[in-house]
C-alpha cells in the first residue's frame, strides 16, 4: 500500500506528532503551495473522531478558489476567534487506511480501508493523515484502488446532497422525474452525476464540449449537446421540458437553462455556482449571507409566476451517504473518471492541471 510519505528527508517517521504535508501560509498563486515535513499532525481528540493515512486525494475547484483566499469564513466558528487558518492544508478526497478512533467509534477500526471527503472547515487531505468524525467516513469500495476511490467522494457528497436535499429526489423517484439536464457534464461533479442518475434510471441530457462526447456517452448519457457548436439552446429547446437542471457551469447559464424546466410540475433548477461564500468574503458573514439570501429569494419568487423552483446546492460531509455510493461502484453501475494522478511529490503540478481547466473527470494525488 503507497500512502502519502516523506520525500525529502526520506525518512519514514519525522518528529513526534508532525507529518509531511503541503500547506499554504497565505493565499495567492501556485507559488504559495509549500512542502513541509513539520506540520503538526492530527490526534484524536474527540470520542468520535477517525484518524486517517492518506493514500490519495484529488483536487477540485473549490482547491483552486481555497488557494487564492475563497470562503474565508467557511468555518462557522470563526466568527468566534479572529484566529489564523495558516497553515492551511488543502485537499477535500481522502481514500487510506484508518489508524486510530475514538472511544464511541464503532464502525470503524485501525486497518480499515475507508474513503471520505474532507469538510472546508477542516484541514485538507494533502497530508500524511487526516483527522475525520466518524459520520463524514464510510469503508472505501472494494473494487477500486486508492487512486481510483479518491476520485469520488466530495463529487458524489455534492451531487447527492444538490439532487437529494435540493432537488428533493431519491431512487426511488428519480426514474418518475425523467427528463434531466446537467451541464458542465464533463467535469468532476459532472461524470459522477450522469452515472448516478442513470443508476436510477432517468434519462439524462448533458451539454459539454465536441471532444467529451464519447466520455459522456461512455458513461450513460442519452443525449449530449455541445455548447460550443453555438446551437446549443436552439437544440435544447426542441426537447422535452426536464424536470430537474443540475447546473455544474452558472453565470449565463441561468440566463437561458431555466426555460427549459417543464411548468407547473414542481421541476428544480439546482444550481452548484453560488455567489455564498464570495458575498461573505467580501462583505462579511451577516451583510453577505443577508445578500446571498436576497438575491435567492428574488430569483425564487420571480420564477414561482413560472412554476419552476430554483434551488442552490452545496456539498455536504455525508459518511452514510457514500456507504450508498460505495453499493454502486462495486456492483460496477458508478465508474471512477480520473483523467490525470500526480505523485504526492508533484502537488503544485496537478494543481496546474487543475488550474488548465478543460477537465474530463479528477485530477489524483497518489502515494508513490
Ligand atoms: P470541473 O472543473 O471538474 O468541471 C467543469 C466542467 O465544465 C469541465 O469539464 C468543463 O470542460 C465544462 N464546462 C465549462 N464551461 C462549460 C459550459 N459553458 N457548458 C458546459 N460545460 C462547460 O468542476 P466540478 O465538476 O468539480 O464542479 C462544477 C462546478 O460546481 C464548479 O464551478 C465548482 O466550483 C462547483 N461546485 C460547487 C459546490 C458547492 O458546494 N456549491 C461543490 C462542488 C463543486 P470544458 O471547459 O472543456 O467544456
Amino acid at each position: 500500500r503507497a500512502c502519502f510519505r516523506r520525500h525529502l528527508s526520506g525518512s519514514s517517521r519525522g518528529t513526534q506528532g508532525s507529518m509531511s504535508a503541503w500547506v499554504i501560509d497565505e493565499y495567492g498563486t501556485n507559488a504559495v503551495l509549500r512542502y513541509a515535513e513539520d506540520v503538526p499532525a492530527p490526534a484524536v481528540s474527540s470520542p468520535t473522531d477517525v484518524l486517517v493515512q492518506v493514500c490519495a486525494t484529488s483536487l477540485n475547484p473549490l482547491d483552486l478558489s481555497m488557494r487564492g483566499g475563497y470562503g474565508v469564513r467557511r468555518d462557522p466558528l470563526s466568527l468566534l476567534g479572529g484566529s489564523s487558518e495558516f497553515p492551511l492544508v488543502l485537499g477535500r478526497d481522502v481514500s487510506g487506511v484508518v489508524v486510530d478512533c475514538g472511544v464511541e467509534v464503532t464502525h470503524f477500526g485501525p486497518g480499515d480501508e475507508v474513503w471520505a471527503a474532507v469538510p472546508p472547515w477542516k484541514q485538507g487531505s494533502l497530508a500524511e493523515f487526516v483527522s475525520l468524525s466518524e459520520y463524514e467516513v464510510s469503508h472505501k469500495p472494494q473494487s477500486l484502488s486508492h487512486i481510483e476511490a479518491a476520485s469520488i467522494p466530495y463529487v458524489a457528497n455534492t451531487a447527492l446532497s444538490a439532487l437529494v436535499n435540493a432537488g428533493g429526489l431519491c431512487e426511488e423517484t428519480a426514474h418518475n422525474k425523467r427528463y434531466f439536464l446537467i451541464t458542465g457534464a464533463s467535469g468532476g461533479v459532472g461524470t459522477f452525476s450522469i452515472q448516478l442518475l442513470k443508476a436510477w434510471g432517468a434519462h439524462v441530457t448533458v451539454t459539454c464540449s465536441h471532444n467529451a462526447e464519447g466520455l459522456v456517452r461512455g458513461l450513460g448519457a442519452d443525449e449530449v449537446v455541445d455548447y460550443t457548436a453555438g446551437d446549443a439552446e436552439q437544440r435544447l429547446e426542441t426537447m422535452d421540458r426536464f424536470d430537474v437542471i443540475l447546473d455544474n457551469v452558472g453565470g449565463e447559464t441561468e440566463q437561458w437553462a431555466l426555460t427549459l424546466l417543464k411548468s407547473w410540475s414542481g421541476s428544480k433548477y439546482v444550481t452548484l455556482v453560488t455567489p455564498l461564500l464570495s458575498s461573505t468574503d467580501h462583505m462579511g458573514m451577516l451583510s453577505g449571507g443577508i445578500q446571498a439570501g436576497l438575491t435567492v429569494c428574488d430569483l425564487s419568487q420571480s420564477l414561482l409566476s413560472s412554476g419552476v423552483f430554483y434551488r442552490w446546492g452545496f456539498y455536504a460531509p455525508d459518511g452514510p451517504a457514500l456507504d450508498d455510493i460505495r453499493t454502486l461502484v462495486d456492483s460496477g453501475k458508478i465508474l471512477p473518471v480520473v483523467e490525470a494522478h500526480f505523485p504526492f511529490s508533484q502537488v503544485p503540478q496537478a494543481f496546474l492541471k487543475l488550474e488548465q481547466g478543460h477537465a474530463r473527470g479528477k485530477t489524483v494525488v497518489r502515494g508513490s
